[in-house]
C-alpha cells in the first residue's frame, strides 16, 4: 500500500521538527573533515510546492514553517535548517518546502555521499530528477528497510541515518525497529534518526520498549506536541528517536524546543520533550 503522499503534510510542524534535528546532525558531522554517507530510507519527492493543490488542501504548512519563516528571532540552533529554506524562496514568499533530501543537498560537503531510496511511482522520478546532476547522489526505487542490510556499513565509516516511513501500515512500528537493528549490527558507530507520530500514544511506548529490549544504548527522544494525546484519528505530536546522537543534540535541542513550542503552538496546549530512553 503506498497511498501517503508527502505533498499534503510538508512543512507542517512535524517537518519543523525532524528537519531541524536532521541539520544539527549533518551540521555536527561537518565539524570533522572525513566525508559521511547521508541515507534517507524513506526520501519522498524532494521538493514540494507549498502553493501547490495538495499543500492548499490541508494547509499544514501554515501551521509549520509559515509561523517561522521571516521571523527576526530565529534561534542559532535553526540556522542551518532556515538557510535551505531560505535558498529554496529566495523572492521573500514562501513557495517551496525542501523535503530531507533537498535538506541534506544544500549542506553536505563535495566529499559526502547521499544514498536515497523511495518507492512510490509517482514521487520516486520527481526526486530522481532533482538529483540528476549531483554526482555524490545515489538514488534507487527500493525498499527503504532493505537499505539497512544492503548499504551498512559506508566506506566512509561515518554517516547518519534517516528514516521517515509514513506508517500507513502497523507494521511500520515494528519494522523500524527491526532495521535499526539490522543497520546497527553493521555499523555500530552510525547515527540513526527515526521520525515517529503520535497518534495512538501506546504504539509509542511499546515502539520504545521494544527499541530498548534491543540492547541498544545512546537513544536520545525529543518531541513536540501540539495537543494532549487522544484517542480521536489524527497526530498530537510528532518525535525524533536519535541512536548515537552528536555530543551537542541534546542540549540543542534542549535550547530551540521552548522557542519552537512557542512559535508552532500559540494555543499553549503543547508540549516538548528531550529524554534519554537509554543512556550511554
Ligand atoms: N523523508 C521525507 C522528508 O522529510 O522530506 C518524507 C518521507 S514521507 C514521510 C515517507 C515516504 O516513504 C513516502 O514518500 C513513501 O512513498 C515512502 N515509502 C513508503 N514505504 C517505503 C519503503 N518501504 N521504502 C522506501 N520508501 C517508502
Amino acid at each position: 500500500m503506498l497511498s501517503y503522499r508527502h505533498s499534503f503534510h510538508a512543512g507542517n510542524h512535524a517537518d519543523v521538527l525532524k528537519h531541524t534535528v536532521q541539520s544539527l546532525i549533518i551540521e555536527s558531522l561537518k565539524e570533522k573533515d572525513k566525508p559521511f554517507l547521508y541515507l534517507d530510507t524513506h526520501a519522498g519527492a524532494g521538493r514540494y510546492q507549498l502553493s501547490g493543490e495538495h499543500a492548499e488542501r490541508t494547509g499544514e504548512y501554515l501551521e509549520g514553517i509559515a509561523r517561522i519563516w521571516q521571523r527576526d528571532d530565529i534561534p542559532e540552533e535553526l540556522s542551518a535548517y532556515m538557510s535551505v529554506v531560505n535558498h529554496f524562496n529566495r523572492n521573500e514568499n514562501l513557495r517551496y518546502y525542501p523535503g530531507s533530501p533537498l535538506i541534506a543537498r544544500q549542506l553536505l560537503r563535495e566529499d559526502d555521499k547521499l544514498h536515497l531510496t523511495e518507492l512510490h511511482p509517482s514521487d520516486f522520478p520527481l526526486l530522481r530528477s532533482e538529483f540528476q546532476k549531483d554526482d555524490r547522489a545515489r538514488v534507487s526505487r527500493a525498499d527503504g528497510y532493505q537499505q539497512l542490510k544492503a548499504q551498512l556499513p559506508p566506506l566512509s565509516r561515518r554517516g547518519l541515518i534517516l528514516m521517515d516511513p509514513p506508517y500507513e501500515m502497523k507494521t511500520d512500528y515494528q519494522d523500524v525497529v527491526k532495521g535499526i537493528q539490522e543497520g546497527y549490527k553493521r555499523f555500530a558507530t552510525g547515527t540513526y534518526a527515526l521520525w515517529y507520530p503520535v497518534v495512538m500514544r501506546q504504539q509509542i511506548k511499546k515502539m520504545l520498549r521494544d527499541l530498548e529490549a534491543t540492547g541498544i544504548r545512546r537513544i536520545l527522544q525529543i518531541e513536540l506536541g501540539v495537543r494532549p494525546d487522544s484517542d480521536q484519528r489524527g497526530m498530537t505530536a510528532s518525535g525524533m528517536i536519535v541512536i548515537n546522537p552528536p555530543w551537542k543534540l541534546e542540549q540543542q535541542m534542549n535550547n530551540v524546543l521552548p522557542w519552537l513550542l512557542k512559535v508552532l503552538v500559540p494555543s499553549g496546549t503543547g508540549h516538548t520533550t528531550v529524554n534519554w530512553v537509554v543512556p550511554e
